[in-house]
């Protein structure tokens, strides 16, 4: 029986699409081995929307080549950076057999049955139908509604290497969720990559979303990512309308000043972004707000970044995700005149995370001595403690309870550190 490793870098659907092709293999025969030295394929599922994320996959890739020695598994690169550079991985990885890009993972177990070198990167038009994941986050789980994008913000190449956007079918999605209920998933998160987009007939993703939330009254459902620029009063009125829609949104912003918003071609202005996340804060109090941030997009001056800071400094986001830009060849943006020193992208960078940090402790302390409802996810780090999710999705350490994974436990809120906060069961 051959066995299989894999290792998944980058976003949830990258996790999503592991589970995925662990499915494609285990229907194939194959079995998960306990690591890479015990493997007879070893994968790596790559992230490419930021050249650290590709760099860091790649480096993997490279590290590959002992164990290659060693054993000599077959070795594939999955993912995004598959997808966009295709074939010219197998000249510049003598050790990596096969290149699949994610819409033709399910001709994977042929490709390794044929057992000559070779990539695949043709995009497709479907979402995984027919595939049986193997889930690895119990009693989390993602179920996917729409792969793709066709939104073209000027930095990102996920349309490129994703493809154009297509929706599932309500029904598979419903099936799906109701089938992980019913085997103990207790949380589940919709995927897109602009989950608003999301389309079957007359049904759009408020509609979805509340289906979904009236199917599995005993999950938490969450959703990721949500576009600003789509993101409206339908949406905000399902969130409000079920009591297992958890009240915590992923908004990214990307850059509060609207020249920059212009040039990334996100097709919302500053002022709208905040009627918006206002509208949102008005219809569910206490809503946990995240957002993306990008320090030193092209052309961005020291205005243009204050404007960014001063977003941050008036939404009070939660919990803020930051980098700083990375060209993506190809992107409209990575030809902009304008480039920023890379050292400069940095110092603005540590400015916005000094400024969110702070903001994200603040915000985490004024939770010391309230009881909040959490999902336990599994042990924590130290004996005696257990990890958990509220639903605003902070991370909870609890200490001096037994629980299995897919308890709901409240817990009084003792201390925070950032976005990790510590209790007691209630
Ligand atoms: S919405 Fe923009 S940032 Fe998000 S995946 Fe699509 S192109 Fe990339």
């Amino acid at each position: 029986m051959p066995f299989y490793h894999i290792e998944v870098y980058g976003c949830q659907m990258n996790v999503r699409d592991g589970e995925s092709l662990e499915g494609i293999l285990v229907s194939a025969g194959y079995r998960k081995a306990p690591g890479p030295d015990k493997a007879d394929v070893v994968l790596v599922v790559t992230c490419a929307v930021r050249e650290r994320a590709e760099v860091r996959a790649l480096g993997r890739v490279t590290q590959l080549a002992g164990v290659r020695r060693r054993r000599k598994p077959v070795v594939v690169i999955c993912g995004c950076v598959a997808q966009e550079h295709g074939g010219s991985l197998l000249e510049r990885f003598p050790q990596v057999d096969l290149v699949v890009g994610p819409d033709e993972y399910q001709r994977l177990p042929g490709l390794l049955e044929s057992g000559v070198r070779a990539f695949a990167t043709g995009l497709g038009s479907g979402c995984d139908e027919g595939v049986r994941p193997v889930r690895s986050m119990f009693p989390r789980a993602f179920v996917t509604v729409a792969r793709g994008c066709d939104n073209f913000c000027s930095y990102c190449i996920v349309p490129y290497v994703r493809g154009r956007e297509r929706s599932r079918k309500p029904r598979d999605i419903l099936a799906e969720v109701e089938e992980l209920a019913s085997s103990g998933f207790r949380e589940i998160t919709l995927l897109g990559q602009n989950v608003n987009s999301y389309r079957d007939g007359g049904t759009g993703f408020p509609e979805l979303l509340s289906m979904v939330a009236r199917a599995v009254p005993e999950c938490w459902i969450r959703f990721v990512t949500s576009h600003p620029r789509d993101f409206g009063p339908e949406l905000t009125e399902a969130m409000a309308g079920r009591p297992n829609i958890c009240p915590a949104l992923h908004l990214p912003a990307q850059s509060g000043s609207d020249r920059i918003l212009e040039r990334m071609n996100r097709g919302y202005a500053r002022a709208e972004y905040l009627a918006k996340t206002a509208m949102v804060r008005e219809r569910i109090p206490g809503i946990v707000l995240s957002t993306d941030m990008i320090a030193g997009f092209p052309g961005e001056t020291d205005s243009d970044f204050h404007d960014s800071l001063s977003l941050l400094s008036e939404v009070r986001f939660d919990y803020g995700f930051l980098f700083r830009y990375s060209e993506r060849s190809g992107t409209a943006a990575a030809g902009m005149p304008g480039s920023v020193p890379v050292p400069e992208r940095l110092s603005r960078l540590h400015a916005m995370q000094e400024l969110q940090n702070r903001i994200t402790r603040e915000k985490s302390s004024l939770l010391r001595g309230k009881t909040l409802p959490v999902l336990i996810t599994g042990p924590g780090s130290l004996e005696g403690q257990l990890t958990g999710r509220t639903p605003g999705n902070r991370t909870v350490v609890v200490t001096g309870a037994d629980a299995p994974p897919g308890t709901f436990m409240n817990v009084l809120i003792s201390r925070a550190d950032g976005w990790t906060h510590f209790g007691e069961k209630a």
